[in-house]
């Protein structure tokens, strides 16, 4: 039994989808070779990233992407195997982008509960995460928007006094 771990780029764009793992990306692979009867199985996990926009809100993402693969790569035989072990070597990268591409989320969102467009303009219905100061009680969002109305007055009488 063999393992290694071994980082390499993404060879070319992994997904078809409105996500994907860029060209180059860095995959961080954690594979365990053993030796089994009918040839080697190969077991692992592949940590990398994926990027795209938000399903809802299109706004750009990225995220962690942590997959776990399993295969057994078979001696070559007289029926030919989905996987085989040729020339004393293990062909992992099929075996690694299916998995990968397997676990893009289907309908990526840029949070749980994004709540997407707005139907009539258009518009985005909220800031990105970071930009929101704490999730505010839907009753009391009414005396926020008192209270920012209120700052936006006094800003602009300040800039006609000055
Ligand atoms: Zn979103």
């Amino acid at each position: 039994m063999r393992e290694h771990s071994l980082t390499i780029p993404a060879p070319e764009r992994w997904g078809e989808g409105i996500v994907s793992v860029p060209q180059g990306e860095p995959l961080e692979l954690d594979v365990r070779l053993e030796s089994v009867h009918e040839g080697i199985l190969v077991s692992g996990t592949v940590d990398t990233r994926y990027e795209g926009v938000c399903g809802r809100c299109l706004r750009d993402i990225a995220e962690p992407l942590e997959v776990e693969f399993q295969e057994l790569f078979e001696y070559p035989g007289e029926e030919t195997a989905d996987f085989e072990v040729q020339d004393d070597h293990v062909d992992l990268e099929t075996l690694v982008r299916d998995a990968t591409v397997l676990a893009l989320p289907f309908q990526p969102v840029c949070q749980p509960d994004c709540p997407g467009l707005d139907p009539a303009t258009g518009e985005r219905l909220t800031e990105p995460a970071s930009a929101q100061q704490s999730p505010v009680d839907p009753r009391w969002a009414a005396l926020q928007n008192l209270t920012d109305h209120g700052a936006a007055h006094d800003a602009a009488r300040d800039t006609e006094e000055s």
